[in-house]
């Protein structure tokens, strides 16, 4: 039994009481109340803390780290380490979740299992294995160059038969490099369908990075269960997503950070550009209804921190900080149909992270993780910290 003690607990109806958290193995057993089993087991004390659901992170890759982009050959051994301490810093970030969105070499298949054994500390992982994406498509080289209606399909097997829960493809280019453009259409038609029933018929869904409104709609026509991006978003898009029941990750942080931090000056105003249409178009979907998720794109460019700034951002465009909070830990998992996290309730998985200070004041506080809680392990950070053991837990 571990019972989290001294805190504020966050309740599922956006109720903070002070109360204990106790877990016992890989569940939550009860919240909010005495501690009942004062004598047995460990304690974590989150004085001045607000205890949380774990956040989900609808749009990492964890094992697309920015130091392999600028190097066409990169191990596999590599990718697995970078991927390792990736997955270490989204708990840091007190991500407990990640739908991670396109990996490299499927080593995120296997960084998934590792994690899910407990060889290797991280959240937990739903991942695409490798993107699909025509010849020279957004994301290369690392990418499933497909082209034609039999190869996109033998591409989606291949995922499937290396194990990946769902496939992402690129139907539009993106923002990654400066010799593309996002605006540019990648998969005809009957391409995008061939993906998206090839999935299907495997039993799995199909997830769309789309930027220009014709990607966008080749996308929902052909029935993917996500947009990711969808900046070009229009009013009657946006009214199929909603009829359709698909949902959109828009993804603003990395665009404000591209634009932003003096790194990548060459993507800057095309980062800029595409974050204020954005800004726009998310407004308008939401108005119509359609469903959207918190997603980061940590991974491609920044750390998963970017979640705070993700959280933030949205809140900024309208939202208060309980609305943005409930979408990045309840509402995230019941899009993605994870029916056991994102809520702190007696049988929920044990995925909650400990913030100093208090989110639903000052929305800031997300970033000040002291604890994350994953499947019942506790990453207590002051602790780490200050433990001989650090390394294996790296910054
Ligand atoms: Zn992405």
């Amino acid at each position: 039994m571990i019972s989290i003690t001294g805190g504020q607990v966050l309740l599922p109806d956006g109720r903070r009481v002070p109360g204990v958290v106790e877990l016992e193995g890989e569940r939550i057993v009860s919240v909010g109340g005495e501690r009942t089993q004062a004598l047995r087991g460990r304690t974590v004390d989150a004085t001045g803390c607000t205890v949380m659901p774990g956040l989900i992170d609808l749009h990492s890759h964890l094992t697309l780290v920015p130091e392999l982009d600028r190097s066409q050959v990169v191990s596999r051994a590599k990718v697995a380490l970078s991927g390792a301490r990736q997955a270490v810093r989204a708990l840091r970030a007190g991500i407990t979740s990640c739908r991670d969105i396109g990996g490299v070499q499927h080593v995120d298949l296997a960084l998934r299992d590792a994690i899910a054994s407990g060889a290797v500390p991280g959240p937990r992982l739903e991942c695409a294995g490798q993107f699909i994406a025509i010849t020279g498509g957004h994301a290369w080289p690392h990418i499933r160059e497909a082209d034609g209606e039999a190869e996109v399909r033998r591409a989606v097997r291949e995922q499937v038969h290396a194990g990946a829960d769902f496939i992402k493809f690129m139907a539009s280019g993106g923002v990654g490099r400066a010799d593309e453009s996002e605006g540019a259409i990648q998969f005809s038609y009957p391409e995008v369908a061939a993906i998206v029933a090839e999935a299907r018929a495997a039993g799995k869904v199909a997830t769309a990075h789309a930027h220009p409104e014709e990607a966008i709609r080749n996308s929902v026509r052909a029935g993917v269960r996500s947009i990711e991006h969808g900046t070009h978003l229009t009013e009657e898009l946006a009214g199929m997503m909603r009829d359709q029941g698909t949902f959109l990750v828009p993804t603003f942080a990395i665009y404000r950070g591209l634009a932003s931090a003096g790194r990548w000056p060459e993507l800057a105003p095309r980062a800029q550009h595409v974050f204020d249409v954005k800004v726009r178009t998310f407004a308008a979907a939401v108005e119509r209804g359609v469903r959207w998720g918190i997603g980061t794109d940590a991974g491609s460019f920044f750390p998963p921190t970017l979640i705070a700034d993700e959280i933030e951002i949205i809140a900024g465009l309208g939202f208060s900080p309980w609305e943005v909070i409930s979408q990045a830990t309840a509402g995230n998992a019941e899009l993605w149909g994870w029916s056991d996290v994102g809520r702190l309730e007696a049988g929920a998985v044990a995925d909650l992270v400990v913030v100093e200070g208090d989110p639903l004041q000052n929305l800031s506080d997300v970033r000040n993780v002291r604890a994350t809680v994953a499947r019942g392990t506790v990453y207590d950070w002051r602790v780490i910290d200050a433990d001989p053991g650090r390394p294996l837990l790296p910054a």
